[in-house]
């Protein structure tokens, strides 16, 4: 799936060998019966219990470059504040899509106007498409716009510089895999995340928040199309940069996905960046699919960052090691989140 199979199937191979054998010895020594190699009647979630599925080996050494990840940072940061509407925005989405053109992935763009408290707005959502076997969708997103401050300069290093970097990473990676892949993939970047209004609730009302534009949108198109039951699992990135990591688990998201992506974290040796304390989000762009039905989750560190809409959102506040581990640990996590929608059937 991800350039990382051929390893994965060595160990599987050498995995099964060594289960085998000590299975010969157990049968000798005690008479006992060793466990099938299959999943059973059907996935079973629960908080204490670890899926089958994410027993999916990973291995640790995925193509993704924190080093080019952290360009894109720099990148956004050049471009100023970028807030929804803009022509900075503009020139982002320019950057974005030619970055994924580079990478051979299909773009599809989808303009509109959003009716904001500052008046009327032009969005545009972003998708980069990399369709698989299967025309089921995972999503991997993030919102591209800064938030807006009239009396700062904000450029939102982390929130969202980060992500879209780590996205347009993750892109690169997907992209590159000669294979193709089991489910279809879209990676997209939601326009108008932030509220334009000081408060993330203040100026909205509850048919018409002031804030998740382009999720809201995008969920729309998709009810739209009829095409909202291709879509079986979204991972958000928000705020995933900072250079003292630590995500917790936020309490809207889906439990059998954050529990796949926490347990990958640990195998893969990042267990210490992905901790059990919960993350109160309230809203963020997973909550409109949530609402819809979908499967989601968010990976935000928000409470545990200092330099939240602050000035000093600051390129220096980011690191390339944050978004390599974050970006392995999605990376690592998409086969095994394949594997257990397809044991869970439709
Ligand atoms: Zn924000």
């Amino acid at each position: 799936m991800i350039g990382i199979q051929d390893d994965t199937h060595n160990f599987q191979t050498r995995t099964a060998r060594f289960v085998l054998a000590l299975c010969l010895l157990l049968l000798v020594l005690a008479g006992s019966a060793c466990p099938r190699n299959d999943k059973g009647p059907g996935p079973r979630v629960g908080v204490s219990e670890q899926p089958a599925e994410t027993k999916t080996p990973v291995s640790g050494a995925t193509a993704f470059n924190g080093e080019r990840a952290m360009d894109h940072v720099r990148k956004q940061m050049d471009f100023g504040p970028r807030v929804a509407g803009s022509a900075q925005l503009g020139k982002t989405r320019d950057y974005i899509i030619s970055t994924f053109r580079d990478s051979g992935i299909k773009i599809i763009t989808d303009e509109f106007n959003a009716a904001t408290p500052i008046g009327d707005r032009k969005m545009v959502n972003i998708t980069g498409e990399i369709s698989g076997e299967s025309k089921d969708v995972i999503i991997i997103s993030s919102h591209y716009d800064t938030k807006l401050f009239t009396n700062m300069q904000f450029v939102g290093a982390n929130d969202p510089g980060a992500s879209v970097a780590t996205l347009l990473e993750i892109g690169r990676v997907l992209g590159a895999n000669q294979q193709k892949p089991k489910f279809t993939y879209w990676l997209v970047f939601f326009d108008g995340e932030e509220a334009f209004c000081e408060g993330w609730d203040q100026c909205g009302k509850p048919d018409a928040p002031d804030n998740t534009y382009g999720s809201r949108r995008y969920v729309t198109q998709l009810r739209n199309s009829n095409e909202l039951g291709r879509i079986r699992a979204l991972i958000l990135l928000d705020m995933m940069g900072y250079k003292n990591l630590e995500l917790g688990r936020d309490d809207m998201s889906t439990r059998w996905l954050q529990d796949i992506v926490w347990r990958t974290a640990h195998d893969l040796g990042y267990g210490k960046y992905f901790v059990d304390r919960p993350e109160g989000v309230g809203d963020d762009d997973h909550e409109p699919f949530l609402r819809a039905g979908i499967d989601a989750l968010d990976l935000i560190q928000l409470s545990g960052y200092p330099y939240w809409h602050r000035a000093d959102d600051t390129a220096d506040k980011v690191s390339p090691q944050s978004m390599k581990i974050v970006g392995d640990v999605v990376l690592g996590s998409v086969p095994r989140i394949e594997q257990y929608l397809e044991s869970k059937g439709r």
